[in-house]
């Protein structure tokens, strides 16, 4: 497949093996030929050391202000895109006095167009994917991933099919079918549905359909950026020194920690020591267990548990996260569902955010790393908010309702007690 003009003009010029540094040009390939590692994006360092705050600034409210570092989408037109981004910054008090810190801030990603963090990646994915000439978007899911590509393609005209583990909630498997993609349910967990998707995308019958996780990943992942820099930018451009960080693949980790190192390099902000923190569930915890054992390599599992959209037994970006988490002198927690039904409602109760499971996942794994003392209360922290509460709410279904149930008279709320 060949490219086209706008991303021939990009400030990304390559992709680079992240385990030998064998470099590609910028192409629908994921792995190296030579060691079968992942590829990722690798940029002109010139092109952008020239991006200004003052340019960025001036862009659009939505993640295409940064295009300029960016490996697609710097022609508007060619852009496949809900435009989705500068989601809001909420400074935190009252979740940071419940949790004894000073200086606290949830960056709501909920506030997406699909209501998940997702579609920054699918908007990269999916502008790489028409760029190169597919026709068909397709992905394999945990949920919001599928929400995403199925409303992206919808507002693109081009047609989706998704594969999701046929044991998803309800909401998830609503929202993606309502926008007409072709859904595919199949019986077994996330992993299984990832191999399967990696063979079909080696088939002639899929060659032209982009898997926006696996063919173009190089692309998709670069949408986890803009995270990174909107949380820089909206803290006045600066960095915050701690960041906590729901984990699935481990993307989204390593590319705030990559956000935040090109804000450095390029000048955008000073420089200052982060830390990275991983929150995984117990249910599926593949990435912690490999951290406190001291391991390099992650042992997959076969996930269990209520945070589904976190549940990849076979991370692809493990190695990485661990990196980025050691290089950092961050940690990983990890936590059972009863403390991610306590965490949603934590969160709900003291900011008025209602987050899905992995953000009961972080407001939990936040408490935990406060209580071992591994993530100093007394220094500025962001959390990230990934999901909607009503993409998951049988996760707290039973355990909230309404507080009385009256008959529609003065006489049934002072029976109920309402007005003592
Ligand atoms: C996909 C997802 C994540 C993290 O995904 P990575 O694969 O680690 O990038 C976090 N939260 C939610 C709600 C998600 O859907
Ligand atoms: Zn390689």
């Amino acid at each position: 497949m060949t490219l086209t003009a706008s991303l021939v003009e990009c400030p990304a010029d390559r992709l680079v093996c992240r385990n030998c540094g064998a470099r590609y040009p910028l192409s629908p390939v994921h792995a190296c030929i030579e060691c079968f590692g992942p590829l990722e994006v690798g940029y002109d360092t010139a092109a952008l050391g020239a991006v200004t705050r003052s340019q960025i600034e001036a862009g659009p409210p939505n993640l295409w202000r940064y295009a300029g570092l960016l490996p697609v989408g710097q022609d508007p037109a060619g852009r496949v895109s809900l435009n989705p981004g500068f989601t809001p910054m909420v400074r935190a008090d009252r979740l940071a006095a419940a949790l004894g810190m000073r200086s606290l801030w949830v960056k709501d990603d909920s506030a997406n167009p699909t209501h998940s963090f997702k579609d920054r990646v699918v908007s990269m994915a999916a502008t790489a994917a028409r760029g190169f000439g597919y026709e068909r978007l397709a992905c394999a899911s945990t949920g919001n991933l599928a929400n995403s590509v199925a409303a992206h393609a919808a507002r693109a005209g081009m047609s989706s099919m998704v594969f999701i583990p046929a044991d998803l909630e309800p909401g998830k498997v609503v929202q993606s079918a309502v926008y007409g993609c072709t859904l595919v349910a199949v019986e077994g967990s996330y992993d299984d549905v990832n191999r399967l998707t990696s063979e079909l995308a080696e088939t002639d019958e899929f060659e032209t359909t982009a898997f926006v996780n696996q063919n173009v990943r190089p692309f998709y992942a670069e949408g986890s950026k803009t995270v990174g820099y909107e949380t820089a930018e909206q803290l006045g451009w600066r960095l915050p020194a701690q960041v906590v960080v729901p984990v699935a693949s481990g993307s989204l980790l390593t590319k705030i920690d990559k956000a935040f190192t090109e804000l450095v390099m390029t000048g955008l902000v000073d420089a200052a020591p982060w830390r990275v923190f991983g929150a995984q569930s117990a249910g599926c915890a593949p990435i912690a267990t490999a951290f406190h054992a001291g391991h390099d390599v992650v042992q997959p599992v076969r996930p269990t548990g209520i945070a589904k959209s976190l549940n990849i037994g076979n991370p692809a970006d493990g190695p990485y996260a661990l990196d980025a988490v050691r290089r950092t002198a961050g940690s990983f927690a990890a936590v059972g569902d009863e403390e991610i039904r306590d965490g949603i409602r934590v969160l709900a109760r003291t900011e008025g955010i209602f987050g899905e499971t992995a953000g009961g996942v972080t407001v939990a794994v936040l408490r935990r790393l406060l209580g071992s003392g591994a993530l100093d209360p007394d220094a500025e922290t962001v959390i990230y908010n990934t999901g909607d509460g009503l993409k998951t709410l049988e996760a707290v279904a039973g355990l909230v309702g309404p507080s009385v149930t009256i008959a529609p008279t003065l006489r049934a709320v002072r029976a109920a007690g309402l007005m003592d």
